[in-house]
């Protein structure tokens, strides 16, 4: 038998923005690019797709992510509605054409359900294009929620609660989203300080940091995970230290959008558990997610070997941890056995003596023969 690894958790996945590979990739003459340019181009995507066109590429997506290494997936939904806003007859019919999607590509999934009730702080209306995302009511979230929840078995798929952003749902909202999801086991997930100018208007709008508004609804805690978590202060660090909370990196989007270098040695330091998201899926690689976080932190530091483990001071045991066990449990999901197979044989392992360990600082999706789900 070859090599084996544990199998990958991609924790924040937005399965359609796959669509975008390769076309996003140039600017305007005279014009910089940044996340919000990109997040127009994601928009007009967005506007074009309808439920078939959903599960298939998300199809495909999951397949992709299955033959390079991720046997979970966490899908951070919030197309729910047609192009023009209006409700489908069947209220949760985006949210059935992922787990659906997920079953085909023989993926487990968690599909995480994402409010979005508005088009920023303040309170300003969802945009034309914003509309398909949203919830106008509270109430909404509960129905949907409880509509999916027969499509799901708790083994090979679950349901989870998203909070798109605190840009995106409002601050009253927090306290009952979350108390709501606790009392029906879901785990929770939010976009967290991706840009800088988030945190700034968040300061300016409630007088504390996305993380900071996060903690005083309480909705910080072991079940919650922070997606990106990109710009965070010392006292956000020491929040969800305390509180138990999980950050997902998504290494290569973050670098894709330019959205900034995390503080990823921090955070390690700090005792919050890491894992990892390809996110927009301009790479779907968790070799690369990985090797960028620590590469990363390697470079912000000016040292090497920083998501080591404090007893052996191996980089690899951490990275294994971070890419597969630390990402099933932020999805709630059980592993149960999941394996990538690698090929012992391939070119990047000859002569290597540790060679899990050199796939995860010098492999690529290329190594993985075949990926098994345990039961
Ligand atoms: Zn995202």
């Amino acid at each position: 038998m070859g090599p084996t690894l544990p199998g990958f958790a991609n924790v924040h996945s937005h399965a359609f923005q796959r669509l975008l590979r390769g076309s996003v990739q140039s600017r305007e003459p005279g014009r910089a690019d940044t996340f919000w340019t990109w997040r127009e181009r994601m928009y007009a995507l967005a506007q074009r797709m309808d439920v078939a066109d959903l599960e298939a590429a998300a199809r495909q997506c999951y397949t992709e992510c299955r033959s390079a290494g991720y046997t979970a997936i966490g899908e951070f939904h919030y197309l729910h509605h047609r192009p023009d806003g209006e409700r489908y007859a069947d209220p949760v019919a985006t949210s059935r054409a992922m787990l659906r999607a997920a079953r085909q590509a023989d993926v487990r999934i968690a599909l995480l359900w994402t409010v979005y009730h508005r088009g920023g702080f303040g309170g300003a209306a969802l945009g034309p294009r914003q509309r398909r995302f949203g919830t106008a009511q509270l109430d909404d979230v509960w129905r949907a929620l409880d509509a999916l929840a027969g499509a799901v078995d708790g083994r090979t798929s679950r349901l989870g609660l998203a909070i798109h952003s605190v840009r995106a749902v409002p601050e009253g909202w927090l306290g009952p989203l979350a108390e709501g999801a606790r009392g029906r086991g879901l785990p929770i997930h939010a976009h967290v300080s991706e840009q800088r100018v988030e945190v700034e208007t968040c300061v300016a709008t409630h007088g504390v940091s996305p993380v900071g508004l996060l903690a005083r609804e309480g909705v910080l805690g072991p079940d919650f995970t922070a997606v990106h978590a990109t710009w965070l202060s010392d006292a956000d660090i020491a929040a969800l230290a305390a509180s138990g909370s999980r950050v997902c990196l998504c290494p290569t989007t973050e670098g894709d959008l330019g959205d900034g270098v995390p503080r990823t040695a921090e955070l390690y330091a700090a005792g919050v558990e890491l894992c990892i998201g390809s996110d927009s899926h301009a790479v779907i690689d968790p070799f690369s997610e990985l090797r960028f976080a620590e590469y990363q932190a390697r470079a912000a530091t000016e040292s090497r070997c920083v998501l080591a483990d404090a007893g052996s001071g191996e980089v690899a045991p951490v990275l294994r941890r971070i890419g597969s066990a630390n990402g099933y449990e932020a999805l709630g999901l059980t592993a149960a056995g999941d394996r990538v197979h690698l090929d012992a044989r391939a070119p990047a392992l000859v002569g290597v003596t540790d060679a899990p360990s050199a796939a995860l600082m010098g492999g690529h999706p290329g190594l993985v023969q075949k990926v098994t789900l345990g039961p």
